[in-house]
């Protein structure tokens, strides 16, 4: 198995210290980005985590982070694969 996006993380770390298990999911983005052929984007990403309060025994709540992001992609044109088709000339 290869790791194809060198050190892209798919998944950033959440700054909430009371939360478990959190991040963003900012690869779902990207993935949305390149199936639409989007050059950039800029939206909010929740916490997939969920915060728990030290001392408190009541079930955890879901955090409630939240970043701004912007991603700009930018795309490779592989049209110069084609090679030129040019009529041959048969005798
Ligand atoms: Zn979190």
């Amino acid at each position: 198995m290869q790791a194809a996006g060198g050190a892209f993380e798919p998944l950033l770390p959440c700054s909430n210290l009371d939360c478990q298990g959190g991040g963003f999911e900012i690869l779902e983005a990207v993935e949305w980005m390149i199936s639409n052929r989007c050059e950039e984007k800029t939206g909010l990403l929740v916490c997939i985590g969920w915060e728990r309060i030290k001392g408190r025994q009541t079930k955890p709540s879901p955090c409630t982070r939240a970043i701004s992001y912007q991603i700009k992609l930018i795309y490779r044109k592989s049209d110069r694969a084609k090679p030129p088709t040019k009529n041959n000339a048969q005798r």
